[in-house]
């Protein structure tokens, strides 16, 4: 798939696993939020990675080393063009989104946080831009402080000016809600938060799978994303951090690679990115994220956003007809990506999640790793479709007759 006019079903080719039988039907595929489907030039970039260049990177002077070197820091190369960054020196390899955001605030936030300083989050993250910052807040004696949000999830920015101040030392936002699919503002208070001197971090799990993603453009200081959200393999993601800020922090971990001299008492770092990447690195990993990168930049990021946008439009139309159905977050499709949380009249998500499934349908069930959003609505949890580039009409479709099927059972 190499065309850039879109065609979904063409798309869906590219993908083996959605051609199978789940429970007598065939499979339905709604939990991409959760984590991607592989197309197959990704899995034949991993099969011939190991079938002719398993190596391990940098060290070696043999031919298979050489090109298993040339794959990863090829890859490296391929994800910096695709989220617009100026070098890939600022690439770290991490294992996702979750260790991304650890590494800042490790790095950066245990040497550059102090008593009375303040952290700014929002109540819509996911845990792993929540948590690492309340250890890191632990440890420093920081301050955490939420952007809170109103009746349909999103921002509420009015008093942004209060909550960004000169104590204001980081700032950690998601692009994309995982939970609700709100697109945030994130490029307007990446810059309200540069005014007043503070380091920001976009959690990207969601925005690189869902926009086009141009870190410069953007502003922000680091930038973390997931292969597996993105059609790449699981185990390898993202950190893109500002080459003076990476510079100037300490080492993640410490090992092989992501030293220069090792000396009895101490040692010095190897520039960047290695200094980083301590270890062997998840090689393979990073060779089908480039692989993932070059199939959708050959399908073209403007037309999996035109095909997702029309696909939730549908979504949210023939789900709005379902007596008893409420969808959560915002109610215009404009701030919406590819996501829909719904409860159904006094189903439990978990019962409707199981009936789905037996019809073929994979939805998620649970707090979606954002507990502080289901207490905002007052639920324990919701179902969620997530919908992406090999998504049709059809499976919306069977989304909604499968939940005819719940509404039969339970009434
Ligand atoms: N943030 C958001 C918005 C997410 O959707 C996810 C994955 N559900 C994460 C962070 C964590 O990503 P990972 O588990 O791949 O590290």
């Amino acid at each position: 798939m190499t065309t850039t006019a879109f065609d979904v079903q063409a798309v869906r080719a590219d993908f083996p696993i959605l051609g199978q039988v789940v429970h007598g039907k065939t499979l339905v595929y709604l939990d991409s939020a959760a984590t991607s489907q592989k197309p197959r030039p990704v899995l034949d970039a991993l099969r011939s990675y190991y079938d002719l260049d398993n190596a391990n990177v940098h060290r070696g002077i043999h031919e298979l080393s050489r090109r298993a070197t040339d794959a990863y820091e090829g890859a490296r190369e391929k994800v910096a063009r695709w989220i617009n960054a100026p070098s890939p020196k600022e690439i770290v390899w991490t294992r996702g989104t979750t260790e991304a955001i650890n590494l800042v605030a490790h790095s950066w936030g245990l040497d550059n946080l102090n008593e009375g300083d303040e952290i700014l989050i929002s109540v819509l993250e996911h845990h792993s831009n929540i948590v690492p910052w309340q250890l890191v807040a632990a440890r420093t004696g920081a301050k955490l402080r939420y952007i809170e949000l109103d009746d349909q999830g999103r921002w509420i920015l009015d008093d942004l000016s209060t909550l960004l101040n000169d104590r204001t030392k980081l700032v950690a936002v998601s692009h994309v809600s995982n939970a609700l699919g709100t697109i945030n503002p994130v490029k307007d208070v990446v810059a309200r938060a540069r005014e007043v001197g503070a380091v920001v971090v976009v959690d990207g799990a969601q925005g690189a799978v869902h926009t086009r993603v141009d870190v410069q453009d953007l502003g922000a200081d680091f930038y973390a994303l997931s292969g597996h959200k993105m059609c790449g393999p699981t185990g390898i993601g993202v950190l893109w951090g500002r080459a003076e800020l990476l510079d100037a922090m300490a080492p993640y971990q410490g090992g092989g690679e992501m030293i220069e001299f090792v000396h009895r008492d101490h040692s010095t770092w190897a520039g960047l990115p290695h200094k980083f990447e301590a270890g062997t690195p998840n090689i393979a990993g990073a060779v089908g994220l480039g692989a993932a990168v070059d199939y959708l930049a050959g399908i073209g990021m403007d037309a999996v956003v035109a095909h997702e946008r029309e696909l939730v439009g549908y979504a949210l139309d023939r789900l709005r007809e379902i007596e008893g159905m409420r969808i959560y977050g915002p109610e215009s499709q404009a701030e919406r990506s590819a996501v829909v949380s719904f409860t159904l009249a006094a189903s439990h998500p978990h019962d409707i999640s199981t009936i789905l499934d037996a019809e073929g349908v994979a939805v998620r069930a649970g707090h979606h790793c954002a507990q502080l959003v289901m207490k905002h609505f007052g639920v324990a949890a919701t179902a969620r479709a997530s919908f992406y580039l090999y998504n049709t009409r059809e499976d919306v479709d069977r989304l909604v007759d499968a939940l005819g099927v719940v509404k039969r059972i339970f009434g």
